[in-house]
């Protein structure tokens, strides 16, 4: 092994990382995995990444960049399950990654995991190997029911106190904890009494070979979007995300001819709920100003983000929020709530807006302030994109390698 070679075993045990982006439990945590998985190999660390079987006909192992590899664990029924089922087969995925580490002769240097799950695997396999835990939330429980007690509203069940408990007890297990944003390790504080040395706070990235600022004209002709003023929103279907406040922001905005909202996210297993929005539309009498096109590839985002004048993030709350800054990236505005990174990649009245909350009234001011701005050309999406260069995944790869470096030296693996 080269003598600065890390070998990482991330978990990801609830969510496929290469699974489709935009349905219910796959969206964020997934891009970030499999970037920094892959920042990682580039640099010669070797990854493998840990998750649970969702479908029969998956191949045990995939190499999804050189060094870097998708393994699949049995655990529990060989298909998609409710996300808090997995739980109780968490003992299983942890005995199974320890059979096949051993049948393969593998050893690893740290455990990285992904969400509360995973972390619960995570505290299983650390005293089997002796090596420090990082792990990242992704999102909070305890942060996730305050905010919808706060928006009086229903957004969704609760979220169960197992898991506010398995979070808070977590964060004493772990060695290091990566935070997203300040406000998360506030959280992560305040919530649940973390020590505030033990965490560090690295933003996510975007790709910015990826999301890059195309020709506008091109962009919509490729769509088939016309001359339409596009107001662009990309996320799971989720209570939380408020697309519903984003729908209510239009009848405030029907003075704008040709303004189509493009609502893009949401597989089979959100079909329910995006019925209940496209219903909310036509009771406000705007179903033909609004366009829910479902799943769309990451790899074809670019052009959507490139074709829209205007994106929105209306979340209640997001741990960060890779959207905004996709977005950005290809040199499109944003007008977005005041949670996760928003307020850290929008430079207020200039690549954008961060307004308080969602309030439909509010979203709709900006909205419309973006759209009377003199029709937007090459050079100013370019300044909007170079707002945001620093965000590039190699150097958030960077800062979290520097933070395992120092997690790795610092730990005193217990006497047998
Ligand atoms: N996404 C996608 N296709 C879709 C919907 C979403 O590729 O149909 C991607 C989106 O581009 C972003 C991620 O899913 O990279 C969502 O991440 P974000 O941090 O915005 O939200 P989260 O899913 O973590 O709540």
């Amino acid at each position: 092994m080269p003598v600065n070679q890390m070998r990482v075993a991330m978990l990801s045990a609830h969510s496929c990382p290469v699974g489709k982006l935009g349905t219910k439990d796959t969206g964020g945590m997934s891009v970030y995995i499999r970037e920094l998985a892959c920042e990682l190999a580039r640099r010669g660390h070797f990854v493998d990444v840990y998750t649970r079987v969702h479908d029969p006909k998956d191949g045990q192992i995939y190499e999804f960049c050189q060094n870097a590899r998708l393994i699949h664990l049995g655990a529990g029924e060989d298909e998609e399950i409710q996300k808090l089922a997995v739980y109780s087969y968490l003992p299983d995925f942890a005995r199974n990654l320890e059979s096949f580490r051993k049948n393969n002769s593998l050893e690893y240097d740290l455990i990285f995991s992904h969400y509360w799950l995973s972390g619960v695997a995570g505290t299983y396999l650390q005293p089997w190997w002796r090596v420090p835990h990082i792990t990242m939330f992704h999102t909070l429980g305890a942060v996730k029911n305050a905010v919808k007690e706060e928006a009086y509203l229903s957004l969704g069940e609760d979220d169960p106190e197992l898991r506010i408990e398995t979070e808070k007890s977590l964060v004493q297990q772990c060695h290091h904890i990566i935070a997203p944003t300040e406000k998360e390790k506030e959280a992560l504080v305040g919530h649940y009494g973390a020590s505030s040395e033990k965490i560090s706070v690295v933003p996510c990235g975007v790709n910015l070979e990826q999301f890059r600022v195309l020709d506008k004209a091109q962009a919509r002709q490729h769509l088939g979007f016309g001359d339409d003023k596009i107001v662009l929103c990309v996320g799971r279907i989720d209570p939380l995300k408020g697309v519903d406040k984003l729908i209510r922001a239009l009848p405030h905005l029907r003075d704008i001819s040709g303004l189509k909202l493009v609502v893009i996210g949401g597989g089979e297993d959100s079909q329910a709920e995006i019925e209940q929005l496209r219903r909310l539309a036509r009771n406000l009498g705007m179903e033909d100003a609004v366009a829910f096109l479902g799943l769309v590839k990451h790899e074809q985002l670019p052009h959507f983000y490139n074709a829209a004048d205007v994106c929105v993030v209306p979340s209640y709350y997001e741990s960060f929020g890779l959207v905004a800054l996709e977005s950005l990236a290809c040199g499109t505005p944003v007008v977005a709530t005041d949670v996760g990174n928003h307020r850290m990649v929008i430079r207020q009245g200039e690549t954008g807006y961060v307004v308080r909350d969602n309030a439909p009234r509010g979203l709709a001011d900006k909205i419309a302030l973006l759209l009377a701005r003199p029709s937007s050309d090459k050079k100013s999406a370019l300044l909007i994109r170079a707002s945001v260069s620093e965000f590039g995944w190699s150097r958030i790869a960077e800062a979290v390698i520097r933070d395992c470096r120092r997690v790795m030296a610092n730990y005193l693996a217990p006497v047998s």
